[in-house]
């Protein structure tokens, strides 16, 4: 496999880049516009969406094996050009179940793993009673075309909860079909795992991090997380059954609760490469991106160890509308010892919007608690980057 085609052209896409170069592998990208990140690392670029499954056939032109750093595609629509012998890794019946926040819960809970209570929200006569099973606060979430916490809402009560649907429903033109609610998870942490299969089916996993949110967005991740050896053999298990029932080829991204009491629960499955597995890029032998390419490449896969005691990345979230590049933020952030900056290279900063991200490799040495340490270098760096 030479060629790779990638469904997405954004940071994800563009991270892959020193990977291909590695392995002599070039990236064809399908993207919507010139100013996406990955077009500059790109052989060639087919500009269209992401859901434009006649681009994508152009796109298998040009390559050997189609992926996804985005996965809000038209499944249906690909199918098609999977008949006609395109290859796509992760294959698209994996897909199938994820895209749907509901019906990945759904797929969750019939293997047998640990999903949180939910329910759809199909009949406005139902919602009273699916609320009383449930209870307040519960989570709303959008069932398609989430992310970074866009369409979650964590709701107190029932006239907000009708609010929020009927708003909803007016600004995207969806019916409440389009919901699924679920228990609050009081969580103790968030924690994640990267974890890959290869064409021969050899299952590969990083080691469990903890994800850190604020408003439902990621802005930190520290690896390892402080949890029991027992904990991470769950999430090892948890891992393993889902890539193999879906016998996926590729990196898959799985977000998970750790309740007060000890218990995980799933909350979250990306089929792609995640953001709480940067920090392999500085941290690991194998990054999370080359670890993917030699997935959907077909070659043996590598190392996922850590290479230093521990790593912190933090996101560098834009927190206003501006045009600028930030110099001397990221100058002064990449003067902390063993930081490590990844800068997008958007043209434009928007709250919230992903610009870029800092891992710091620790040695730990003399700290009595890792953890603190980490959260200690996270507060510096965001300090830098976010103004008083
Ligand atoms: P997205 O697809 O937008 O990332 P998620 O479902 O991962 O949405 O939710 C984003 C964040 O919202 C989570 O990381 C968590 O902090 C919070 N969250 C989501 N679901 C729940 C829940 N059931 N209970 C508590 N917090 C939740």
């Amino acid at each position: 496999m030479k060629r790779v085609g990638v469904i997405g052209g954004g940071q994800l896409a563009w991270m892959m880049a020193d990977a291909a170069q590695k392995l002599g592998v070039e990236l064809v990208i399908q993207t919507p516009s010139e100013y996406d990140p990955a077009v500059l690392i790109a052989q060639e670029t087919v500009f269209a969406p992401v859901d434009d499954a006649s681009a994508t056939e152009i796109l298998a032109q040009k390559c050997d094996v189609i992926t996804f750093e985005n996965e809000f595609v038209n499944l249906q629509a690909l199918s098609l050009l999977a008949q006609q012998g395109v290859c796509f890794r992760p294959r698209l019946e994996a897909l199938a179940p994820l895209l749907d926040k509901y019906d990945q819960r759904c797929y969750l809970r019939d293997l047998g793993l640990p999903v949180p209570q939910f329910v759809a929200l199909d009949e406005v006569e139902n919602i009273k009673s699916k609320i009383e099973y449930l209870g307040f606060p519960a989570v709303l979430k959008s069932r398609r075309h989430g992310y970074d916490g866009q369409g979650t809402f964590i709701i107190q009560d029932f006239a907000t909860l009708e609010q929020k649907l009927s708003d909803e429903s007016k600004t995207k033109t969806l019916n409440q079909s389009l919901f699924l609610l679920e228990e609050f998870v009081p969580f103790e942490k968030e924690l994640a795992i990267i974890a890959v299969r290869s064409v021969e089916g050899e299952i590969v996993t990083y080691p469990v991090v903890e994800t850190q949110q604020e408003q439902q967005v990621c802005r930190r991740v520290i690896a390892p997380a402080e949890i029991t050896p027992n904990q991470v053999a769950e999430i090892e298990a948890i891992a393993h059954t889902l890539l193999n029932s879906l016998e996926v080829v590729g990196i898959f991204g799985i977000e998970l609760f750790l309740s007060a009491d000890g218990k995980i629960l799933v909350n979250e499955i990306a089929p792609r490469t995640h953001n709480s597995g940067h920090f392999s890029l500085d941290a690991c032998e194998t990054s999370q991106f080359e670890q993917h390419l030699r997935a959907v490449c077909g070659l043996p896969l590598g190392n996922p160890a850590l290479q230093c005691a521990s790593a912190v990345m933090v996101n560098l979230l834009g927190y206003e509308n501006s045009y600028s590049d930030y110099q001397s933020q990221r100058q002064k952030i990449a003067e902390i010892p063993q930081a490590h900056i990844h800068w997008y290279g958007k043209t434009e900063s928007r709250p919230g919007r992903k610009l870029g991200h800092v891992t710091v490799l620790l040695d730990n040495q003399n700290r009595e608690s890792a953890g603190a340490y980490a959260n200690e270098i996270a507060r510096t760096i965001e300090s830098i980057w976010y103004p008083r």
